[in-house]
């Protein structure tokens, strides 16, 4: 059944999966999807709900297959959210909407990309739906862990986990869906740790590439405290970079296309107070939008940091495989000279306080220079 091709590193997922396509014994109408970021929840999703619609089970060519995987299958219905949560009125929507009876194929397939980020009155307002749905409906619920999702929907669903694919399968799904050429196919699924989209952006963009290695190359330069306080500020301004880098473009254009909705003039100096009100809001979104990705995109960069100090762990260890910076074997080597195996596991330690706060919504440099400050290494 090829419309699982692109699930990679999948096998016991795609076999529950598969089996509640074509048994109906095995078929549930609540299900959670989890795995690490980029272990591909949500294309695993939508190849679901393709095998569902699709007369074959899943053939992966018909037209109901690749509706279903685009997102434009008239029956599947893809949330996803670009906010900081999922609002209790958008919930409500969603139940409503799971009410009604597929138009065209047998399912009425409703995927929550981040039911992580249900507000817990939205869970609440989602509940009776996934409690008692209507026969036809299936509701698949994605989450990067159990824990992350609201208990009631939690004891409601049927769990299948997704794990983080290998990096050689992570390369090779490059290579074939992508055309990346074969050596930094393998580079970037590595560094990306096996994050497939991430991947995908470090093979195709050499800032991105150069970014990584900015803050890789951190590791090794923190001695003295001056140190520690610009180390921080790099990596709070090369996350910036980063997510203005990606916003800047669309926030204008979603502009000017609600501007163009609206029927607002686009060089009146000032608008009317409806079409102000309108893109106020839609700035608000875009803020919340902002938030989330630098957030993400920091995160990330000490996701990448980490590495560097895992990797020297591994050389201390004696084993040279499967370093996540096999490509920047100088500074891995540096700074396993530099730091005991201890000293390691306290930098590392570190790097996931400062994730924690960061998450709990500490003023990231704060959280950077409290980290940077115990990540110093004698000269
Ligand atoms: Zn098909």
């Amino acid at each position: 059944m090829t419309v699982w091709r692109d699930v990679i590193g999948q096998d016991s997922a795609v076999a529950t999966l598969q089996r509640a396509v074509t048994d109906p014994t095995s078929m549930t109408h609540a299900w959670l999807l989890t795995g690490p970021p980029g272990s591909g929840r949500s294309v695993a999703a939508r190849a679901f709900a393709a095998a569902l619609e699709c007369p074959l089970d899943g053939c992966g060519e018909c037209r109901e297959c690749r509706t279903s995987v685009d997102g434009t299958h008239a029956d599947v219905d893809v949330i996803a959210t670009e906010g900081l949560s999922i609002k209790v009125e958008q919930a409500r929507e969603l139940a409503a909407m799971s009410a009604l009876r597929p138009s065209v194929g047998p399912w009425r397939v409703i995927i929550v990309e981040d039911a992580d980020r249900l507000t817990e009155r939205a869970a609440d307002a989602l509940l009776k739906a996934i409690e008692e749905p209507v026969p036809r409906t299936v509701w698949i619920l994605c989450a990067p862990s159990l824990e992350d999702v609201v208990i009631t929907i939690r004891s409601r669903s049927r769990h299948v986990r997704l794990r983080t694919p290998p990096a050689e399968a992570v390369a090779e799904l490059l290579h074939r869906r992508d055309g990346v050429e074969m050596p930094m196919a393998m580079y970037a699924a590595r560094a990306a740790q096996s994050h497939v989209g991430l991947a995908r952006r470090l093979a195709w963009d050499e800032g991105a590439r150069i970014r990584r290695r900015d803050v890789i190359s951190l590791a090794g330069r923190i001695h003295g405290v001056g140190d520690a306080i610009g180390a921080a500020a790099d990596l709070a301004s090369i996350a910036d970079e980063e997510s203005t880098a990606a916003a800047a473009e669309r926030d204008t254009a979603e502009r000017q296309r609600l501007m163009e909705v609206l029927g607002a003039d686009p060089s009146a100096r000032t608008q009317p107070p409806h079409i102000r009100s309108q893109l106020s809001g839609l700035e608000k979104e875009q803020k919340a939008r902002a938030t989330r990705h630098s957030r993400d995109v920091l995160d990330r960069s000490l996701v990448d940091l980490l590495s560097v100090y895992r990797d020297a762990l591994i050389l201390h260890s004696g084993a040279a495989l499967g370093l996540v910076n096999q490509d920047s074997l100088p500074i891995v080597q540096g700074v396993a000279r530099s730091m005991s195996a201890e000293q390691l596991l306290q930098a590392m330690d570190a790097i996931g306080t400062a994730r924690e706060r960061i998450g709990l919504n500490v003023a990231p440099l704060l959280a950077l220079e409290a980290m940077a400050i115990s990540l110093r290494v004698p000269r």
